[in-house]
């Protein structure tokens, strides 16, 4: 899952980028409002923290902006500390969850994966798929019959969209967009190798090739 980070606050950044990557998502930051504007309509992201208070544009306003253009991105806002009407300001411009400043990450982590499962259409706290569970926290595989499939970042990263995504065609394109970071060099190649590792891992049956199209994840 790929997740844009816009605050402007360089040690929250600092410290909030290792817990977010460690917890499975590929991470770009903006550390403005016009910057953060820009990213959101360029890139695909399946998940959005913006803080409010931001130079250049204030967070708000890039909400307002991306919601105007029907970009459905799920965005959990940050707010100041005792300002209820930064809450409601930005749950009327279309913020789906808000944090109060400070905050545990604990929290924001838990947050972002409930928005993730509603943005998906899931209600259990759980990803499953047919026989397939996948452990989020622990980030590795569990399978009904019991076996248990510890997972690299990148293959978990991998395995966590396709199971959001069971049956839906998936081009290698999109697939390099939602499980690597703008910076990353994104060769569609490395997903073919990817895919081959998982598929070692938990059965090639699981993961359809469709010639010249991309994968359909079967579960
Ligand atoms: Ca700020």
């Amino acid at each position: 899952m790929r997740l844009l980070l816009v605050e402007d606050d360089e040690a929250l950044v600092k410290g909030l980028l290792p817990q977010l990557r460690q917890a499975g998502y590929a991470v770009d930051v903006a550390t403005d409002g016009r910057e953060a504007l820009f990213l959101g309509e360029t890139e695909s992201y399946d998940l959005v923290v913006l803080d409010l208070g931001l130079p250049e544009m204030g967070g708000l306003e890039v909400l307002t902006q991306w919601r105007a253009r029907e970009i459905p991105v799920p965005v959990l806002i940050l707010t100041a500390r005792d300002s209820w009407m930064e809450k409601v300001e930005g749950l009327r411009a279309g913020a789906d969850d808000y944090l109060t400043k400070p905050f545990h990450t604990e929290e924001l982590l838990a947050r972002l994966q409930a928005l993730l499962r509603r943005s998906h259409g899931r209600v259990e706290g759980q990803l499953r798929v047919n026989d397939i569970l996948l452990d989020e926290e622990h980030q590795q595989v569990r399978l009904d019959s019991g076996e248990t499939v510890p997972l690299t970042g990148t293959e978990f990263r991998l395995l966590r969209y396709f199971m959001m995504n069971p049956g839906k065609l998936l081009s290698k394109s999109r697939l390099t967009e939602h499980v690597y970071e703008q910076d990353f060099d994104r060769d569609s190649n490395l997903i073919e190798v990817y895919v081959r590792r998982l598929r070692e891992k938990i059965g090639r049956e699981r993961i359809e090739t469709r010639r010249g199209q991309g994968y359909v994840f079967r579960g």
